[in-house]
């Protein structure tokens, strides 16, 4: 009996449930506050409220829009036939290069005097008409061949010694230097050069005003250099000296100097790595490609003399590029690289340096200690060629390494 009466209940509340939540929803509607006319003024909150209501009550703005209709953005018109016209660019001319005045080499080169870098003023040089010996002060040939007739560029007590691994003919240790026209040798800044010889200074001046004219080579990568025509030839030809890189040029074209001249300070200018003098020895014409060794040139140290050489490949010919290495009692003394593409005897034009018309060398090592029992050698298509030779005080050794040449082919009747 008293389950059945807790069952109804609940049936009754859950009927109620239902039939609450099935009816709408109720709204309620709160009458706002009206002010009556004539009546006591409105209390401050009442105002508030007013305003609040009014406020809430006010529709949101329509956007008008007929007004305000909706333009799409326009992309700027198009331009038909449209031609791509190159900007003009403001071209500044190249300078017109100022020609070299031409030098007269012939019988009516007559430089005036010049005061000496010591302020003696020298006699005018002799006319020079072929070969003429060398100056007194540094003529070095204890055999008909060598003509060491100039002196070191720098002090003694400087380094006097010439880059092995950028040596004359050479494209660099790593093969990726220009082929090399002179002899580097490296010192600080502010060290002296010395002229190598006597003879009139024809060129002084910034490389890097071009000159190549029939007379001369001069090229913006010297730097400041100066060029000197010696007052001695060589069989007839004459013989110029070039010292390029200089910090400062202490001469003066046209000028007359004597071995042993002040003529710069050495430097870095133009194309180097270093600070360094750059000699050049031109033999014949003052060219770029008339270029001589020279190691064979510039007297060697006191005790010590050169070996010069040719390396010959399998053809005869001059083999390019062979590394040298001279030792002695099983340690290696000096090492160096044969001329790339040296100049033929005969040849006209060619390419790169030139060897010395005796000794049509290949390769020049240069202060060689004297001595006796000096190994040279090299390595060729796997194959070595060595040589035992005596090194003497102030000449030259030479030696040949390499394939025999082979025997000229005889016409046969
Ligand atoms: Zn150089």
């Amino acid at each position: 009996m008293q389950g059945f009466l807790i069952l109804g209940f609940l049936v009754i509340l859950g009927g109620l449930y239902l039939w609450q939540n099935n009816q709408p929803a109720v709204t309620v509607a709160v009458p706002a506050a009206t002010p009556t006319p004539g009546e006591a003024p409105p209390e401050a909150w009442q105002i508030a409220l007013e305003t609040q209501v009014a406020a809430a009550a006010m529709p949101l703005a329509t956007p008008d829009l007929a007004a305000t209709a909706f333009v799409p953005p326009t992309l700027p018109p198009v331009q038909t036939a449209v031609v791509m016209q190159p900007a003009q660019v403001p071209v500044t001319p190249w300078p017109t290069p100022t020609p070299f005045p031409t030098q007269d080499f012939g019988s009516s080169f007559d430089p005036t005097l010049y005061p000496s870098p010591t302020g003696v003023v020298v006699e005018e040089p002799s006319e020079v008409t072929g070969f003429s010996p060398p100056p007194e002060q540094v003529p070095l040939s204890p055999q008909i061949n060598d003509h060491f007739w100039l002196i070191r560029p720098v002090d003694a007590s400087a380094n006097s010694a010439s880059l092995f691994y950028y040596a004359f003919g050479s494209d660099g240790a790593n093969d990726d230097f220009r082929v090399h026209h002179g002899i580097d040798i490296p010192n600080p800044t502010g060290e002296k050069i010395y002229a190598g010889g006597s003879g009139t200074v024809v060129y002084a001046g910034d490389g890097g005003k071009i000159v190549d004219t029939q007379d001369i080579d001069i090229y913006p990568s010297y730097g400041n250099v100066v060029v000197i025509e010696h007052d001695f030839g060589y069989r007839g030809q004459r013989i110029y000296t070039l010292y390029a890189h200089m910090a400062a040029i202490l001469t003066e074209q046209g000028r007359y100097v004597e071995a042993g001249d002040v003529i710069g300070l050495i430097g870095g200018t133009g194309d180097v790595s270093g600070t360094h003098v750059h000699m050049e020895v031109r033999v014949g014409e003052n060219k770029y490609f008339s270029v001589y060794n020279p190691l064979l040139w510039v007297a060697p140290f006191l005790g010590h003399g050169v070996v010069a050489g040719r390396v010959v490949g399998p053809n005869g010919d001059f083999a390019d590029d062979v590394l040298v290495t001279l030792s002695r009692n099983g340690r290696v003394v000096q090492t160096t690289t044969t001329y790339m593409q040296p100049k033929k005897s005969g040849q006209r034009s060619g390419w790169h340096v030139v060897p010395d018309p005796v000794w049509q060398e290949n390769f020049v090592l240069g202060d060689v200690p004297a001595g006796e029992d000096y190994e040279i050698s090299v390595s060729m298509g796997g194959q070595r060629f060595a040589d035992i030779i005596d090194v003497q005080t102030g000449t030259t050794h030479f030696v040949i390494l390499g394939w025999e040449i082979a025997a000229t082919p005889q016409a046969v009747d």
